[in-house]
């Protein structure tokens, strides 16, 4: 005879509520505890109460044994009171010890509704240990609303207005009828481990799970899978947009002791938020973060309610119009980040956030594949590493709220869009060592343009209610904001946090001088000779070539102040020479120098670290210049993010970021460098600026 027979057999009928009761009363029925695992994460956010018989031996009887038998004499109901009185018990003991507890789940018997005392007990139950509603539970299978559909339905609908989940357990295992969840009040759908019969799932098996997910999601339910074993399992579900697993790839059930230790051990961690209003200035609310502002089209305006404030962005060059955050306040490998953002003008690729890594960057790009929103993740070691999530179209000129997670524990990357989970990727590589954070722009793609609002970056992957949370939060806000006039702060500047625009200008119109008077250009050279410059009644310095450092022209005083630069200037090469500098200018510990043409027939500006033996930073594109033709060059060093950018004739030439901190600049020279022979051919109209300016600010400054 087998264990069932046997228990089947010796617990008949009549004898089986005397042996419940007896061990009962000896102490042998035990409630032990699943947790429930946050799809995403591996935080526990609830856990079900299941009831065990422990003989006095040691040995357990597990529930598909004897509650069939303690169904059909009633006798179960006996045992659920007790499972249920343990679980409120335990949970008020906590509650009075001010330990965490999440919500538990309870099983009911379809004996209940013949019994008909469950409600009043439970009532009771909250009246005794003051647990909050919220805490608990009650799981209901599919069979039982199939029966007694009435007074289930008057049960479910008053336990859950005050507060109570009710769920309904093994869906999908017996009689499923699809149109009961039309009309029943379910909070969540507990998706039955019959879906999850093998380890790999196979095609009509994710099917039919895929469906139904995406119906209980339309049904605003969260669902709860049930028996995840295997990994593929978790991540396929996930992806589905599951909430929850309950299942022994994390956890069998646990006595209540262990159960509480593991929940106190993946418990969320305390959650560190650094939070930026744009209330008038960068400052983060504690004030130990600040942002420092590039460039100069960025004005404060108000935020998607009454009382918030935000940043526009007015777009342009990489790099250029956005803000700077410092760097340390990503202190986690996982990260979230939440900002609410308005959109102007829809720009493919550009990035409303962005951080670079030492392997990599992220950003949050409100234009990516097919316009929708993308949040990529890109591994730098790997060609094909993007890693992108997102998947929806926002709405243009309307404020959205933006959250998107990176939790380095399970590699999972995720998006929502005004709460709602948008998009899931699994496997994402773990950026490591942050090197800038942008608000409003990247340093590869044009700036974003529209408005910025209420940033927060936090040190986890947040959960889902965490992120429905702060959605809610600004939703009532503007529910309360319809007197609000919207536009107090429209046009407010941001000033500029760089030092003072000082300008050297050597026009070399048949001299050295500089336009206001500082000291004129000195000339490394015998006689010093004037031609026809770029444009008509213009003139240039001839520039004959030589050895190193002969017949150039050397700025004599920098300004005092230098925080990068902007230098514009003109060109002809009528001896183009591979590695022959038009320009250089020495640091410290390194150099850059513009360079016409490489020996495989390119135009470059480049910068060496001279600490760093074998590593160059080279802006290196397509663009030739042409012998014995005036260019127009514009070098630009943005010193505090170590990009360089080079452009011939207004057009961007490359840039490079990623770039070492090379030090002061201790001297410039035009038409040669310290190392090699000289240019030959003619220089006109030098611009040096003291910082980096925008391309199109240039050009209009320099404009003929
Ligand atoms: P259930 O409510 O669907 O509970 C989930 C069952 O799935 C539990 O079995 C649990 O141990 C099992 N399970 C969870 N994860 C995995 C997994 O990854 N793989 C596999 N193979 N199984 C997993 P358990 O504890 O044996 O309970 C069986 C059933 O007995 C429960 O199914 C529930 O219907 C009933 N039950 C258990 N405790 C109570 C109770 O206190 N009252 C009532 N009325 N029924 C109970
Ligand atoms: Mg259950
Ligand atoms: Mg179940």
């Amino acid at each position: 005879m087998d264990v069932i027979n046997l228990l089947q057999h010796r617990y008949k009928k009549s004898s089986i509520s005397h042996s419940l009761r007896k061990a009962l009363s000896n102490g042998e029925i035990k409630v032990f505890y699943q947790p429930k695992i946050e799809a995403g994460s591996t935080r526990v956010v609830g856990a079900e109460a299941l009831v065990r018989w422990q003989k006095p031996d040691g040995s357990f009887i597990y529930p598909d044994m004897f509650i069939p038998a303690l169904e059909e004499n009633g006798s179960i109901v006996e045992l659920d009171f007790f499972v249920y009185e343990q679980v409120f018990k335990k949970l008020h003991e906590r509650v009075r010890e001010r330990k965490p507890i999440v919500p538990v789940s309870m099983n009911v018997s379809r004996a209940h509704l013949e019994d008909g005392r469950i409600y009043n007990y439970i009532r009771n139950l909250f009246k005794k240990y003051h647990v909050l509603p919220k805490y608990t539970e009650f799981e209901l299978t599919e069979s039982m609303y199939v029966q007694n559909i009435d007074t289930i339905f008057a049960v479910v609908k008053e336990f859950r207005e005050k507060g109570g989940r009710i769920s309904m357990d093994d869906f999908g295992s017996g009689y499923s009828s699809l149109n009961l969840l039309t009309d029943l009040p379910i909070d969540t759908l507990k998706v039955d481990r019959v879906f999850l019969k093998s380890d790999h799932l196979n095609e009509n098996e994710k099917t039919v799970l895929s469906c139904v997910l995406e119906m209980a999601k339309k049904l605003h339910m969260d669902v709860v899978c049930e028996g995840v074993e295997t990994d593929e399992q978790s991540r396929f579900l996930s992806l589905l947009g599951c909430d929850m697993f309950q299942g022994f790839l994390y956890a069998k059930p646990l006595p209540e002791n262990e159960y509480y230790e593991y929940l106190e051990a993946h418990l969320e961690t305390e959650i560190n938020e650094v939070h930026f209003s744009f209330d008038g200035h960068l400052k983060d609310d504690t004030g130990k973060y600040e942002g420092i502002v590039l460039g100069d089209n960025i004005t404060f305006c108000d935020g998607p309610a009454n009382g918030m404030s935000g940043l526009h962005f007015g777009g342009g060059e990489p790099m250029h119009n956005s803000v700077e955050l410092p760097v340390e306040l990503l202190k986690n490998d996982s990260f979230s980040i939440n900002m609410w953002i308005k959109e102007e003008y829809a720009r493919l690729w550009t990035s409303a956030y962005y951080v670079g890594y030492e392997n990599g960057f992220c950003s949050i790009m409100p234009r990516g594949w097919d316009m929708k929103l993308n949040f990529r993740i890109k591994d730098a070691s790997d060609h094909d590493g993007w890693y992108d999530t997102g998947n929806q179209t926002i709405k243009s000129q309307e404020w959205i709220m933006v959250t998107a997670c990176y939790n380095s524990a399970n590699h999972v990357s995720t998006v929502y869009i005004n709460g709602e989970r948008t998009g899931l990727i699994n496997d994402v590589i773990n950026l490591i060592s942050p090197k800038n954070i942008l608000i409003g722009g990247d340093i590869y793609a044009k700036g974003f343009e529209g408005c910025v609002s209420d940033l927060r970056i936090f040190d986890q992957a947040l959960s889902f209610e965490a992120v429905k949370r702060m959605y809610d939060k600004v939703k009532e806000k503007q529910k309360n904001s319809s007197q609000w006039q919207q536009g107090s702060r429209q046009g407010e500047k941001l000033t500029n946090k760089r030092i003072p625009l000082e300008e050297l200008h050597y026009s070399l119109n048949g001299n050295l001088e500089e336009a206001s008077g500082k000291p004129e250009l000195k000339y490394n050279g015998q006689e010093l000779a004037f031609e026809e410059g770029p444009w008509e009644g213009s003139l240039g310095v001839t520039l004959k070539g030589g050895n190193i450092k002969e017949n150039v022209l050397i700025v004599p005083e920098l300004p005092e102040q230098m925080d990068g630069y902007t230098i514009s200037y003109w060109i002809k090469d009528e001896n183009p020479r591979p590695w022959v500098s038009s320009f250089y200018a020495g640091t410290k510990h390194g150099f850059m120098s513009e360079i016409p043409l490489t020996a495989d027939g390119k135009s470059m500006y480049r910068l060496k670290d001279t600490l760093r033996e074998t590593e160059w930073r080279d802006t290196i594109w397509e663009r030739f210049m042409d012998k014995g033709k005036w260019h127009h060059i514009v070098l630009i060093y943005q010193k505090d993010i170590r990009m360089i950018a080079h452009y011939v004739d207004g057009k961007s030439n490359g840039i490079k970021d990623d770039c070492f901190d090379i030090g002061e600049i201790t001297q410039m020279i035009f038409g040669g460098d310290v190392f090699t022979m000289s240019f030959e051919g003619a220089i006109a109209d030098i611009h040096i600026y003291n910082q980096p300016l925008e391309i199109e600010a240039i050009l209009e400054r320099t404009e003929k």
